[in-house]
């Protein structure tokens, strides 16, 4: 996204309201970025230095970490970087610091670069479908309810029950005597 500032660069105007779609394109691993990501704010010039101030609003689906059900949302990034007029500074140094300067070049602003890099980094590692999902039974595969041990595997005998058993058994063996 192109956005002229060659207005506000003259003086005509101090202020530009930003409102627009957004295409991030690179999604991270197992994400995907579904329709309607948008951003808004406002680039404004207070007394030499032009401020941008943006929230990008990105809808997601994914997958549970846990137990891959289904996960959408809405990632909200916060987007905000003081512009540079081309040749103020080198461009090492907007390389460099470039989460915090963005250049305008022949009076023109293009944000897709640093915003879509800002959504990659903001977005989270793990995505759970609640933050108590008990996850999937590593044996049966089952969906397990927050702090649930599926019954399914075969339970390691208590000591105390394995010596019991053995009398009992000790019991009937008499018996049949
Ligand atoms: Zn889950
Ligand atoms: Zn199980």
């Amino acid at each position: 996204m192109l956005i002229d500032l060659s207005a506000l660069l003259r003086g005509e105007v101090t202020d530009i309201a930003l409102d627009f779609d957004i295409t991030p394109e690179e999604a991270p691993y197992g994400i995907e970025f579904t329709e309607g990501a948008h951003l808004t704010g406002r680039i404004e010039d207070t007394g030499g230095y032009i401020r941008l101030t943006a929230v990008a609003k990105v809808p997601y689906r994914g997958e549970c970490a846990r137990c891959l059900d289904p996960v959408t949302g809405v990632l909200e990034v916060n987007f905000e970087r003081t512009l540079v007029p081309e040749g103020v500074m080198s461009e090492e140094r907007l390389e460099e610091e470039a989460d915090e300067y963005l250049a305008i070049r022949r009076g023109m602003l293009d944000i897709d670069e640093a915003l879509c890099e800002s959504v990659f980094l903001e977005f989270p590692q793990r995505l759970l479908c609640s933050p108590d999902c008990g996850g999937l039974c590593s044996v049966c595969g089952r969906k397990l309810a927050p702090n649930e041990t599926c019954d399914c595997s075969p339970k390691e005998i208590d000591p105390r029950w394995a010596k019991l058993r053995e009398l009992l058994r000790d019991d009937e063996s008499t018996d049949e005597e």
